[in-house]
């Protein structure tokens, strides 16, 4: 194939335990997958089922990385997440099925520019600048298994645990996550999905040092410059 320009290589992962790296292809993100957090949000979360966005590949940030404070906020918020990523692709897949299509997991941080966010409801606009700006995706190594990790999921900002809770509290779990959202799209190789963010969300301020933990994984730390 002859491009006008060289085509970009696709940003990509570590993964655990091997030297060859996880290709990304696309970020999706899921809205109020934890009850206490749709809450806090002014949402009820027995009446609103969780939804989907997105945040473009080129959004990722790997794991360790000091990144600018982002430009056009002054609201900047961290969000622990569980991080699916998908191995096999599938199109309806179905939930007693869905974990067959997974290649490993990771701790993740969905950063929001919380007060566009809030603008773009108010006009009832979309979320795209608030959640798929640059340096938006935060994703720690991938560690491969079908199996969902289970336990804590944590977010520490300059030493200080802001968001605990355990990831069997989740509203959907990642195998109901998997099913319906390949009902709107067909999943591909290569793409993840996070999964949601349980309460406590709060702004990271220029210097502070942001640690998503989960139980049995590697964690996802960003710094803010
Ligand atoms: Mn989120």
């Amino acid at each position: 194939m002859d491009y006008v320009f060289p085509p970009t290589a696709p940003p990509s992962l570590a993964v655990l335990g091997q030297s060859a790296r996880f290709p990304l292809r696309r970020i999706f993100c899921v809205g109020r997958n934890y009850a206490e957090h749709a809450r806090e949000m002014g949402h009820d979360p027995d009446r609103e089922p969780p939804f989907f966005f997105t945040k473009p590949a080129d959004a990722l940030v790997v794991s360790g990385a000091t990144i600018p404070y982002p430009p056009q906020t002054e609201d900047l918020h961290f969000e622990a997440e569980l991080v699916v990523a998908i191995g096999k692709g599938g199109a309806d897949i179905a939930v007693d099925r869905a974990l067959d299509h997974v290649f490993g997991y990771a701790a993740g941080n969905d950063l929001t520019r919380r007060d566009l966010q809030a603008a773009a409801k108010a006009a009832r606009r979309p979320w795209d600048m608030a959640k798929g700006f640059d340096r938006s995706a935060v994703v720690g190594a991938i560690h491969p298994g079908q199996a969902v990790p289970q336990g804590v999921i944590r977010c520490i900002v300059a030493g200080a645990t802001r968001q605990e809770a355990d990831l069997s509290t989740m509203i959907w779990p990642v195998a109901d996550v998997i099913a319906y959202l390949s009902s709107l799209v067909r999943l591909e190789a290569g793409d993840l999905i996070m999964t949601g963010t349980p309460a406590g969300v709060g702004a990271l301020q220029r210097g502070e040092t942001c640690v998503v933990e989960i139980e049995g994984l590697s964690p996802a730390t960003v710094t803010i410059a």
